[in-house]
């Protein structure tokens, strides 16, 4: 690699930083996925649930800078300015984003993520009243909103929004469970997100005799009704017994993505990736609030507060991506990450904003600059980019996951 002058401070930099990245072992992981799709040896055996890129403190990337192995955070504090652009160091402060690859052998809890406002006042009471950030009870670990885009690279089973209220009546009037009775029937009267919401705290809050009565009359009923979706919940019991989360997939829609579908989660919108190996991106954030399907703290008044209780349509589900030139762009709401994915690149050339993170997906890669620096990637490995590289020019025949702001 050559080196790469940049004249307004002292420091000689690249173009190109490989990374070497963490592998977070979470025990819902997959212990062969990466290992199948990208040939990322896993010798200890343990499950292998995501891999980190980016600079977030609990599992930063790092780079190698005059022969040092130099944290990806470290690099970028060097200079805002330069490796993130003027315009995002001043709005973030920081790489907006973080990028996974996330593979899911057992079920990750229903969560619902709070909207910025909700995010910047619970983050600021819960200073004000003293909850240490690594309590237990503790839901804002951070002021910021989080939203993610999901990209599948295999097929991929997730919840994502509430059905329609008649498609969950008609589930709970099929199931017929007396301890829910008076739920049902109020949901039935008040067919309105306010009914909604008092229907799923409702369920969400049952606790001692009725919730192991009903829970347990779901699991029978699930058992004698051999269809997809309470295979689905005899499957979750296996993984979550005694889980109030189980009800969840009656009341949200479960969607299966085809390798190289996406699909955005909202916040305020509850969802839960179930199974399967997907791209994954998301603004720099750790706020979830969990709705089931989890051992962990459930504080379901701040979760109902942070929901939005409007149905939604499963067809709308998944993103639509603009198509150019072999290139896949994937429309977000939001500023703090963009997507993409390029195809067949022969010497095409991107033009940098910010700073970029791009991972092969099928072969190895090649990046060149216009400084002589070049560099080779290798399928499931990944390279950070700054915005001060300006512009750069890619060879792959496969496809390239390019996460950038
Ligand atoms: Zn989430």
């Amino acid at each position: 690699m050559s080196d790469f002058s940049i004249s307004n401070d002292s420091l000689v930099r690249h173009v190109f930083y490989p990374m070497t990245n963490v592998i977070q072992n979470y025990a819902w992981g997959s212990r062969s996925s990466f290992a199948q799709l990208f040939g990322i040896a896993n010798q200890s055996g343990e499950p292998q649930a995501e891999i980190w890129m980016g600079a977030h403190p609990n599992g930063c990337s790092t780079v190698n800078t005059q022969g040092q192995e130099t944290k990806l955070s470290s690099l970028i504090s060097q200079n805002l300015s330069l490796f993130l652009s003027d315009k995002i160091a001043k709005r973030f402060g920081e790489l907006p984003y973080l990028f996974k690859v996330l593979a899911a052998e057992k079920a990750l809890s229903i969560q619902v993520h709070p909207n910025k406002h909700q995010a910047e006042r619970g983050y600021q009471s819960e200073e004000q009243q003293g909850v240490p950030l690594t309590a237990g009870n503790r839901n804002y670990k951070d002021p910021n909103h989080k939203p993610e885009l999901v990209y599948a690279l295999t097929d991929y089973t997730a919840m994502n929004g509430f059905r329609p209220i008649s498609e969950i009546l008609a589930h709970f009037n099929y199931l017929d469970i007396p301890e829910l009775g008076s739920l049902v029937n109020d949901l039935a009267g008040d067919q309105t997100p306010n009914g909604l919401a008092s229907f799923f705290s409702g369920l969400l809050s049952l606790q001692g005799e009725q919730k192991e009565v009903a829970l347990m009359m779901l699991i029978m009923k699930a058992k004698l009704s051999p269809t997809p979706l309470f295979n689905l919940i005899t499957e979750l019991e296996e993984q979550y017994p005694g889980d109030v989360g189980l009800f969840a997939p009656l009341i949200l829609n479960v969607i299966a993505l085809k390798p190289g579908q996406a699909m955005y989660l909202d916040a305020e919108t509850p969802h839960a990736y179930i199974k399967g190996t997907g791209l994954e991106i998301m603004a720099n954030s750790d706020n979830v609030l969990r709705a089931g399907l989890t051992p962990k703290y459930m504080d379901v008044n701040e979760l109902v507060s942070c929901t939005k209780f409007n149905e939604k349509p499963i067809d709308r589900l998944l993103l639509q991506p603009l198509e150019q030139d072999g290139v896949l762009e994937y429309p977000i709401p939001v500023e703090d990450f963009k997507f993409a994915i390029l195809s067949n690149s022969q010497q095409r050339k991107i033009k940098t904003e910010g700073a970029e993170i791009l991972l092969p997906l099928d072969g190895a890669m090649t990046l060149t600059h216009q400084c002589g620096e070049t560099c080779i990637i290798d399928k499931g490995q990944s390279v950070f980019i700054p915005a001060y590289a300006d512009c750069y020019t890619v060879d792959c025949e496969g496809r390239v996951a390019r996460a950038y702001s």
